[in-house]
């Protein structure tokens, strides 16, 4: 009988490694989404990669996941602070649309580079500006339970009356007083509280706006996630994600407030997973810092989206990255090598999990030894650069049935996410750019997309199959997102 690994995480809520052991049948898994103001960049890919990677991991030991990512499409203001204008209010002004317009423009773009890196749906994608009733509901209990204070800018979180408060951090009270932001706030009386409610300036109407007992105005971008995942996830969950920045102040704030609320005196959430930063020739990637390259730069550039997913992977998701061409130029060749090697073995078979994967190796114990490699690297807190040697090593295994190799293939990618199951090199050679499309052919896809849409709007599934027969043809993936069909060129 081969023995199970079990699975083991890092912690940031105590900086230590620690057994993942679930509360219950399903494990709640939240991951801070997109402030949908921008194109996202590859360093903000890496975020759902690693949240990615986590819930193939979770899959892998047959543990029911629900994942929430949430859409932040108000409330979350330049620079993180809490005043000023909102990062999605600034972008419709610069692109002059509507504040809607650019959050369904940006949310697209989102699910289109979800779609490309196949990361697997989440159950969820909450909108901030559906649940703000809800966020007025959690900020009024904190006010009545005497944890806030008002100021004409609005409702503020007293970090005062909370003991534990920044212990996600680890900083001293004095390094956290330091870190909060520098922007000075009239009236606020320590620097690291922050606001509940963002109330709008007299001679400032807002684009966004609700009533609220505070006044006219917004949430607080942290209020918006403690409310989003208590609503879909229950009030206690297992798993929070987010890039390292968050873990010094969006977190920190959520677990101020989510355990205030809450007052039974447990941990909010239990494992805290944060995910370290891309680098761009050692700066920080930053879409403030504008240049910073999305992921169809790349793919006009000829590069495929598995690529990029490969150079993710190569790294250990605690590492910070440097993304250089040399990089990606590797991770291309890398990816052509290994699919060079493996289509002529596809069919893959279908193993998702551990157990699958046993029971396809049962009788091969070469390829049981690696499986048993995998599992372990997988449960060493998602280490994917030693599950990418394990499978060069089946690549290379002589002593490897033929379907002990598919066999281990398939549960390498099944944590990896590679798509290996279906990738040919061809795959790599023809991707035509969007920028090369005309108008002309741009509008006919766009026609055919919407005379899909319509034809699934009024059930007539075999036209709708045949539109999407005529689109592969011409090289177009669709994918069906909660917001509308989104496609892209193969
Ligand atoms: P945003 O859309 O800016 O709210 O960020 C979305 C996610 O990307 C958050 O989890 C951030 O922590 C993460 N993130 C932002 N920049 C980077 C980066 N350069 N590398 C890795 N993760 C990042
Ligand atoms: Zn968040």
């Amino acid at each position: 009988m081969p023995t199970n690994h079990q699975l083991r995480l890092y912690n940031s809520l105590g900086r230590r490694t620690e057994d993942f052991v679930p509360a219950g049948q399903t494990t709640g898994l939240y991951s801070c989404g997109p402030t949908v103001y921008s194109f996202p960049h590859l360093g903000n890919m890496r975020a759902y990669v690693f949240a990615d990677t986590l819930r193939r991991a979770l899959r892998w030991q047959g543990t029911a996941v629900r994942h929430v990512v949430n859409i932040t499409d108000v409330g979350h203001a330049v620079a993180d602070s809490d005043t000023g204008e909102d990062k999605l209010e600034v972008a419709a002004a610069r692109e002059r649309r509507s504040v809607l317009d650019i959050a369904a423009f940006y949310t697209d773009a989102f699910f289109v580079d979800l779609a490309a890196l196949n990361i697997l749906p989440a159950d969820e994608y909450p909108r901030a500006s559906a649940y703000v009733e809800q966020m007025i509901e959690f900020a009024a209990k904190l006010d009545k339970d005497g944890f806030t204070y008002q100021l004409p800018s609005g409702l503020y979180f007293d970090t005062s009356k909370d003991p534990g408060y920044g212990e996600l951090a680890q900083m001293s009270a004095e390094g956290q007083l330091e870190a909060a932001r520098l922007e000075y706030v009239e009236g606020r009386r320590r620097k690291t509280d922050f606001a509940l409610w963002r109330a709008e300036d007299p001679g400032q109407r807002r684009v966004l706006r609700w009533d609220s007992p505070w006044g006219w105005g917004a949430p607080g971008w942290h209020l918006e996630c403690s409310v989003m995942s208590m609503a879909l996830l229950g009030e206690h969950f297992d798993m929070h994600t987010g890039g390292v920045d968050h873990r010094e102040l969006h977190h920190v704030n959520e677990i101020a407030q989510s355990q205030a609320f809450l007052g039974d005196g447990r941990p909010w959430v239990r494992y805290w997973l944060h995910n370290e930063f891309l680098q761009l020739g050692a700066q920080k990637m930053a879409k403030s810092a504008g240049g910073a390259p999305r992921l169809a730069d790349l793919t006009e550039a000829g590069y495929h989206p598995m690529a990029y997913r490969l150079f993710l992977l190569g790294g250990h998701y605690r590492s910070q990255l440097d993304f250089t061409p040399a990089a990606i130029d590797a991770a291309q060749a890398t990816l052509r090598r290994l699919i060079t090697r493996i289509q002529p073995l596809q069919p893959l078979p279908p193993v998702e999990t551990r157990a699958a994967a046993q029971a396809a190796t049962e009788g091969d114990p070469a390829a049981q030894r690696l499986l048993d490699t995998i599992d372990e690297a997988i449960a060493a807190d998602l280490s994917t650069p030693k599950i990418l040697a394990a499978l060069q090593d089946a690549l290379r295994e002589p002593a490897l049935t033929p379907d002990g190799q598919r066999a281990v293939i398939a549960a390498a990618d099944a944590l990896l996410g590679l798509g290996l199951a279906t990738l040919a090199p061809a795959d790599l050679e023809h991707r035509r750019a969007l920028a090369d499309l005309s108008g002309e052919e741009k509008r006919a896809i766009e026609e055919l997309v919407a005379d899909r849409t319509q034809a699934r709007q009024d059930k007539d599934w075999a036209r709708a199959d045949q539109i999407r027969a005529q689109l592969d043809e011409l090289g177009v993936d669709l994918t069906d997102t909660p917001d509308g069909p989104v496609w892209q060129l193969r």
